[in-house]
């Protein structure tokens, strides 16, 4: 499927950037993120640049379809924190589309607008450690009204970037209609992090990382699929290489690798998914 002129340009543009300017830093940011929990001090000015260039905020629906933002979107999602550079960082990407379609004028003012303007972050709770939350009809949160405000009582997990210290709220969901049929009882609700009651407890490891990778760690978890690489990739050559290993690898043991962004974005035919939501909407 080809891409809109426009979409080729911003394409290209936001290839030059992540070659350019994100990707020589990978090494610097990773030795960062081994030891500290905010974001490193080049960040702030790579996304000022990033914006500068018009290259902030291009998920936005009215900006490209799905079809022109996949292949660019694929681009940020070469490195764990490249989309961040272009304000195209999950989950905010979602809380903020849920916001523009379902917020009132002053939530959008109060939460909208700064995660926007890349100067918060967000998160989004959903999945709990008692149920079965691949399913979302299990969700078992309550939300109760009482007088002005809601009451929210449960226990969340897994809730990407909760304790980043830039999180100002998370998104939770939750039951607010107990009588009403399985797929009719749940709400979301804008829980600010410094609203009485909340508490992160922990950081959760994934795949036996800690919320924080150090270097060590990506060295580590490469030698073990076979890349022997003296430190964390930081040129097209070595992400070749480790691309190229990866796929030997899943060979060779049938195992499963995380690469669904591109099989579900941008295989082609009828199970072009951009393609669909384009044109069959969110309820394709
Ligand atoms: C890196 C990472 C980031 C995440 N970020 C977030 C986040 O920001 N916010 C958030 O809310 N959650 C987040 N999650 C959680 C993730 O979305 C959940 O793990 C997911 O929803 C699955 O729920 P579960 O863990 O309860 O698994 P379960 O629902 O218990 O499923 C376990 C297994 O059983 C299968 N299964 C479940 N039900 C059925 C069924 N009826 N029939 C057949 N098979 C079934 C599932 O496919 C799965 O293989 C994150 C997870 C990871 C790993």
């Amino acid at each position: 499927m080809k891409a809109s002129e426009g979409a080729s340009k911003l394409r290209a543009a936001v290839e030059a950037f992540f070659d350019g300017e994100i990707l020589p830093r990978h090494r610097e940011w990773v030795a960062h993120v081994a030891c500290h929990p905010g974001a490193p001090p080049f960040l702030g000015p790579l996304r000022a640049r990033a914006r500068e260039l018009g290259l902030w905020n291009l998920w936005q629906p009215d900006r490209l379809s799905n079809r022109d933002y996949a292949p660019i979107a694929e681009i940020m999602g070469r490195l764990p924190w490249a989309s961040e550079v272009f304000n195209g960082q999950a989950p905010d990407v979602p809380n903020m589309i849920m916001l523009q379609h379902a917020a009132t004028a002053a939530q959008k003012q109060r939460w909208l607008e700064p995660l926007l303007d890349g100067r918060i972050r967000s998160a989004f709770g959903m999945t709990e450690p008692d149920v079965a939350s691949a399913d979302a009809t299990n969700i078992a949160t309550s939300l109760r009204r009482d007088g002005g405000e809601w009451v929210v009582n449960g226990r969340k997990w897994y809730i990407t970037g909760g304790a980043h210290p830039d999180c100002a709220f998370v998104i939770v969901m939750g039951v607010s209609r107990p009588e009403g049929s399985r797929t009719g009882r749940h709400s979301c609700v804008i829980v600010p992090m410094d609203a009485p009651g909340v508490k992160v407890v922990r950081e959760l490891r994934f795949l036996g990382w800690d919320g924080f990778v150090t270097s060590k760690d990506v060295v580590a978890c490469l030698r073990e699929i076979g890349v022997d690489i003296a430190e964390a990739p930081t040129s097209k050559k070595d992400l070749a290489k480790i691309q190229a290993q990866f796929n030997a690898w899943h060979e060779e043991t049938g195992l499963p690798y995380i690469h669904l962004s591109r099989i579900c974005a941008m295989s082609a035919g009828e199970n072009y998914s951009a393609d669909k939501l384009d044109d069959l909407g969110s309820g394709a």
